[in-house]
């Protein structure tokens, strides 16, 4: 079909007086009639229609005249007669491309090629450009779907036409294997789950399978239980002692009794009952500030330097909370009947099982197991689904072309 922006592209047109100007009729004579001037300057005519018998056509500088058909002849109508190309019409184009080329002329200088091709970018160009150009159809994560490696769409950007259809092909091939996967595979998993669900209570066999974990779960809660008291109880030891000693006072004591003993162990024995119990209770404090700063660290990350007496509004929330936990867990558990938790693993729960009863939590094991793959499955097949309308429409777009 004919389009309509040709009409604003101004046709091929070769400057031949400037083609002409540029070379030497001599060098033209010799190329194209494979002839030199003799000493007078003389060739044979060299026109296909003038048998010239005696050299009758004078050499000039930039043409040769024919004294005898009084024809005048330049370059391009050398050029005419050896290509059997015509100097005016549909030939002369050709003519003059192929005579540049001849003699490595630029054509660009002798023609309007330049505005020509400048006035077809600006018609044609950025559409031509869209069409000529193919995108990579797929993403990443279709690449994934499929399970290739993404690195091949860098591969298909930058390859040779070879090595795009070599890409093409390993997409087309794994796209129809996973396919053919999916679709055998589908149909099998959903029967599995479908008659499990039929014969079996999903509902009560969850509760029974899950009772090893439940238990695991409850030491875990039962453990933090542990934790959080004891760190309660150290923060209320650490109070208790502050309000009843004065601390600084208590480190320069329990160090000068130390220093005394490292001097002379022999001092120990001076030193009165009370006096030795206020060195201990000292240093059970500090034992104390420690541990309780580690376990609030350790648990709920509380800043580096714990301080009791000038706790930040962020670290008295968190002891609020392990309040709360303590208390809840108190209210909601018998403490003293759930010593048997710690005797207890789930290995030994399940030992405890019958045959059938392990073979129940099993099949039950096996039924989750083969729904999940169901789940991802059919999510799979819907991408790849979509992976092959991005197929279909890109082998479309390049049938067009
Ligand atoms: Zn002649």
């Amino acid at each position: 079909m004919y389009d309509k922006r040709w009409e604003l592209i101004p046709r091929i047109h070769f400057r031949g007086n400037e083609i002409n100007e540029q070379i030497n009729i001599k060098d033209a004579l010799l190329k194209y009639v494979g002839t030199e001037p003799n000493k007078n300057g003389m060739i044979r005519c060299p026109s296909p229609n003038h048998e010239d018998k005696n050299p009758s056509c004078k050499v000039y500088s930039d043409h040769c005249f024919c004294f005898s058909c009084q024809q005048s002849f330049r370059t391009l109508d050398l050029a005419s007669f050896a290509k059997g190309l015509n100097t005016r019409g549909r030939d002369f184009p050709t003519l003059c491309e192929e005579v540049c080329q001849d003699f490595g002329i630029d054509v660009y200088f002798v023609s309007n090629k330049y505005e020509r091709e400048q006035a077809m970018e600006k018609v044609f160009g950025s559409t031509q450009q869209q069409e000529k150009k193919e995108f990579f159809p797929l993403t990443k994560d279709d690449l994934s779907v499929l399970g290739i490696d993404t690195m091949l769409e860098t591969q298909w950007n930058k390859g040779s036409q070879e090595e795009k259809e070599k890409v093409e092909l390993l997409i087309l091939n794994r796209y129809e294997e996973i396919l053919t996967e999916l679709k055998q595979l589908i149909p099998k998993l959903r029967g599995f789950v479908e008659n499990y669900e039929r014969n079996y209570d999903v509902e009560s066999i969850k509760k029974f399978a899950a009772l090893p974990y439940a238990y695991e779960y409850d030491k875990i809660l039962r453990t933090c239980y542990f934790k959080n008291k004891k760190i309660i109880n150290l923060k209320s030891f650490i109070e208790t002692y502050e309000k009843k000693y004065d601390v600084k006072n208590e480190k320069s004591f329990m160090l000068s009794v130390r220093s005394a003993i490292k001097k002379d162990s022999q001092v120990r024995k001076k030193y009165t009952s009370a006096e030795k119990k206020r060195v201990r209770a000292y240093c059970n404090y500090i034992a104390s500030r420690k541990m309780f700063e580690r376990l609030c660290k350790m648990y709920y990350f509380i800043g580096q330097n714990f301080q009791i007496d000038n706790i930040t509004s962020e670290q008295s929330k968190c002891l609020d909370k392990i309040k709360q936990s303590v208390e809840e867990y108190e209210k909601t558990h018998d403490i003293k009947a759930e010593k048997w938790l710690f005797s207890y693993s789930p290995k030994d729960i399940i030992k405890k099982y019958t045959q059938e009863e392990k073979k129940n939590v099993k099949r039950y094991s096996d039924y989750l197991r083969y729904k999940d793959m169901l789940t991802s499955a059919e999510e799979d097949i819907k991408k790849v689904k979509e992976v092959e309308r991005k197929l279909v429409a890109f082998y479309e777009k390049r049938k067009r072309k």
